[in-house]
């Protein structure tokens, strides 16, 4: 298993700090956020039905302002040392880890991160997906597979892409991988899902390989507003 430097560094700042609110530096029990600042003490549940074939999608917040900030701390570090960011990290792991929790179901035979493509990832050092598969395979007990889909087209970001765009953005940009067998039930992790046209483009191609079940996790969910 390879770790990256970023990695590595959080889990040696996690010794030497003690507990507090990565908000406003109060001690806390533990939790990465104190109750004042963790104001979303509801489940982000997306208000419309998950999009073909997700069987469930489950957000641990919505996408506002603060989630948006944690969020783009978590997944744009600054480079080399000055992209350890614990706080960010310890917060991101607290919300994946309350919304896997809150998936309905058995426990997935495995977790499996959406993948980046290797150009990016080249770019970037490290997928942020696969650092909340991490967390929520934890959480639930599960293997974590980051390895069982590809990303194999490069596609253009969503941002300014309508919902139908999005869907056909993302057609034919994951294939699932190795020659193992797919588990039956697989979670699938992101960072933020808003029409789900990436999730389901990846729940897809699961499918057409053999997976019974696919449910989607994501640490904030944005409403489509077309
Ligand atoms: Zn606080």
């Amino acid at each position: 298993m390879v770790f990256s430097i970023r990695e590595l560094g959080a889990g040696l700042l996690d010794l030497l700090l003690p507990p507090v609110c990565a908000g406003c530096l109060c001690e806390t029990d533990g939790e990465a956020l104190c109750r004042a600042c963790d104001v979303r003490s509801e489940l982000a549940l997306p208000d419309e039905p998950p999009p073909e074939p997700l069987a469930s999608w489950t957000a641990a917040v919505p996408h506002d302002d603060v989630a948006r900030d944690w969020i783009a701390r978590f997944k744009y570090p600054k480079r080399g040392l000055l992209g350890l960011d614990p706080a960010a990290d310890a917060v991101a792991s607290y919300w994946i880890r309350r919304a896997a929790l809150a998936v309905p179901g058995e426990a997935p035979d495995a977790v499996v991160p959406i993948p980046l493509h290797a150009k990016r990832l080249r770019e970037r050092g490290f997928n942020q997906a696969t650092s909340l598969a991490r967390d929520v395979a934890r959480t639930v007990g599960s293997p974590c597979r980051p390895v069982a889909l590809e990303r194999i087209r490069a596609t253009a970001t969503q941002t300014e892409l309508g919902r139908a765009e999005r869907r056909r953005n993302m057609a034919g940009a994951f294939a699932a991988r190795g020659a193992v067998a797919v588990p039956a039930r697989i979670w699938l992790v992101d960072d933020v899902a808003t029409t789900g046209a990436t999730l389901a483009s990846a729940a897809r191609v699961l499918r057409r390989a053999g997976t019974k079940e696919v449910r989607a996790v994501t640490l904030a969910w944005r409403p489509w507003i077309g």
